[in-house]
């Protein structure tokens, strides 16, 4: 899964080390981002996971391949198509209620795909809603149930080999006996899970940097940053790192709420994040300008950092703005 410029990581260049590690397709979640890819070179397969109707057009130009989850959309794409032969794929709603065929729709699917033998379907899908937390297994158990009992109902109406696929990261690790001809690794991918037995098992692959602007020293009882809102409650010894609201870092985690690393040692957050920088209170230690400053890395997990303002890394790893350089080290 490469969506979401490859979870924030910068698409072109995670998707082309993916096709030339020989991954079998990439997913993405709209038609531009399979287009950007298409644009950058990328000739894998490409599925998009909730394709816009009014732009089929543009899936067929680009041989992207779409995931099918209404009638309406299947129809659509039947007026786009003119019969030319295509493939598709076929989402369908086991508990996530977000998109796909409900199970009693799928007579009329299958009466319209009949009607239609110039389409080809590749795979048949459902997406589990509950991998990360164990108290809803049993759910998840029900999910696979009826994503099989549902998706050999559509294969077996057809007389060629249908793929199957159910498992997001997390189903990977928790749920392997479901993982049926493909799986869609997304957040695992670059080492991250949001659940602590799964994140032991994998290393973090991105690390967030900057370096030392400039150090100061503050007297005591002097304050830091907008509206005054750092206090220096003793002679303080400061460094400004030019990262800030703009580039991803969350308002919420100033005021001590987040720590930096720099040379090995842990670096409060001083006062408020300021939009392109953030200052960080580094009294006790060692170090000059142009050291280098990691907001998070493996001993200073996004994981944590999450938590520390009540979200998912999800959602931190897609905040980084465009204006972060991403730099990859293929090692
Ligand atoms: C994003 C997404 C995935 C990947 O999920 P992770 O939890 O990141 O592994 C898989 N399937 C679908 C349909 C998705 O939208």
């Amino acid at each position: 899964m490469v969506k979401a410029f490859s979870y924030g990581l910068g698409t072109y260049d995670v998707a082309k080390l993916l096709e030339e590690n020989n991954v079998d397709y990439l997913g993405v979640a709209n038609i531009y981002e399979g287009i950007e890819l298409r644009k950058a070179g990328i000739k894998l397969p490409i599925m998009v996971m909730k394709p816009e109707i009014e732009s089929f057009d543009l899936i067929v130009e680009h041989h992207l391949t779409p995931a099918i989850f209404s009638s309406h959309a299947l129809k659509t794409l039947i007026k786009t198509l003119h019969d030319t032969p295509f493939t598709i794929s076929l989402k369908i709603d086991t508990g996530m209620h977000r998109l796909g065929f409900d199970e009693q729709e799928i007579p009329e699917l299958l009466s319209i795909l009949k009607e239609h033998p110039s389409l080809n379907i590749e795979s048949v899908f459902s997406h589990l809603a509950a991998t990360d937390e164990k108290e809803h297994d049993g759910f998840t158990k029900q999910q696979i149930e009826d994503f099989k009992r549902i998706a050999n109902t559509i294969s077996s109406e057809f007389d060629y080999h249908i793929d199957k696929h159910l498992l997001n990261s997390n189903g990977i690790i928790r749920f392997n006996d479901a993982q049926f001809d493909m799986v869609r690794l997304g957040i695992g991918l670059y080492g991250v899970s949001s659940e602590l037995d799964s994140q032991n098992k994998l290393l973090p692959a991105s690390t967030l940097k900057s370096k030392i602007a400039q150090i100061k020293r503050v007297s005591k009882g002097e304050t830091i940053g907008y509206n005054r809102k750092g206090l220096a409650t003793e002679d303080l010894t400061i460094a400004t790192i030019p990262v800030g609201y703009a580039d991803g870092l969350s308002r919420m985690l100033g005021n001590g709420n987040w720590k930096m690393i720099i040379n090995s040692k842990k670096a409060p957050i001083i006062g408020n994040v300021c939009m392109d920088m953030v200052m960080i209170d580094v009294t006790n230690i060692d170090c000059k300008e142009g050291d280098e400053a990691f907001i998070f890395s493996n001993d200073n997990p996004i994981t944590q950092m999450a938590k520390c303002i009540g979200t998912i890394p999800y959602e931190i790893l897609t905040s980084y703005s465009p204006r972060v350089k991403r730099v990859f080290n293929y090692g």
